[in-house]
């Protein structure tokens, strides 16, 4: 059985055959789906259909580039809803200067001010970082995130990115990215210990091969599982059950 650890769910490419999408990836061995908030918004839909599912687990959390519109009282409501026993998870929250929505002083007080909920509340994190993993890291080392530990979701970097983030007590998660033909994370994968990792597809963005191109969803983790397996040279069974083992440890499923 997988656990797809970070899906988005409420998002509307699936608003026409979402009950068929979650169907299909109950048929597939998904014991459990998260489905993630990028704002207070979203955090509410995603509870929504946690509500609803009792495989589907949501996190609540304003994302970097949707932090330039959230004032204070957004992130109280954050707070709030993180209190719903369906909720597991802050996130998703981090830093993003590739898009840089927002400005880089923006994005830092909004991840501390989440990090800060998240120890308040002790649930983990979920935390996106791109081309942002230097600062990202030293944060989570300064606001002491590693006392709730958490993932580094959609993982890229250097190897030298990756020791520091093993460093954290963190676990790191790696999309169907992977699979693509060009991919530049197959080292990475190598030296991540599978203790440490946990599967995602991102949906509905970054497809695994081979449906690349088309719209991602929770059942295709088996794709990046099956990447996953080889470059670890391990059965895919295997890593199915140690990293479903991880996500019920950190996330507290009681699937
Ligand atoms: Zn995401």
């Amino acid at each position: 059985m997988f656990v797809d650890t970070h899906a988005h769910l409420d998002f509307e490419s699936f608003d026409d055959d979402r009950d068929a999408v979650i169907q299909r990836a109950i048929e597939n061995k998904l014991s459990a789906i998260i489905t993630i908030g990028t704002s207070l918004e979203t955090s509410k839909h995603a509870i929504r259909f946690a509500e609803n599912y009792a495989s589907i687990y949501a996190a609540v959390g304003i994302h970097p580039s949707d932090c330039a519109e959230a004032g204070e009282n957004d992130y109280l409501e954050i707070e709030k809803l993180a209190a719903n026993e369906k909720v597991i998870a802050i996130g998703e929250i981090g830093l993003d200067y590739y898009r840089m929505y927002t400005d880089k002083e923006t994005q830092k007080s909004a991840f501390k001010k989440q990090i800060a909920i998240a120890r308040k509340v002790q649930l983990p994190l979920i935390v996106h970082t791109r081309e942002s993993q230097e600062d990202c890291i030293k944060i989570l080392n300064e606001e002491k995130a590693g006392d709730v530990s958490g993932v580094l979701h959609s993982f890229s970097g250097s190897m030298e990115i990756l020791e520091k983030a093993l460093a954290t007590n963190f676990y790191i998660s790696y999309t169907g990215g992977i699979t693509f033909k060009n991919s530049t994370t197959d080292e990475l994968v190598a030296n991540t210990p599978v203790e440490r990792m946990l599967l995602e597809t991102d949906s509905p963005f970054i497809t695994p091969v081979p449906f690349r191109g088309k719209r991602n969803e929770p059942s295709y983790v088996v794709h990046t599982a099956k990447k996953i397996a080889e470059i670890k040279g391990i059965s895919v069974e295997k890593l199915a059950e140690i990293t479903t083992e991880n996500a019920r440890h950190l996330f507290g499923l009681t699937i």
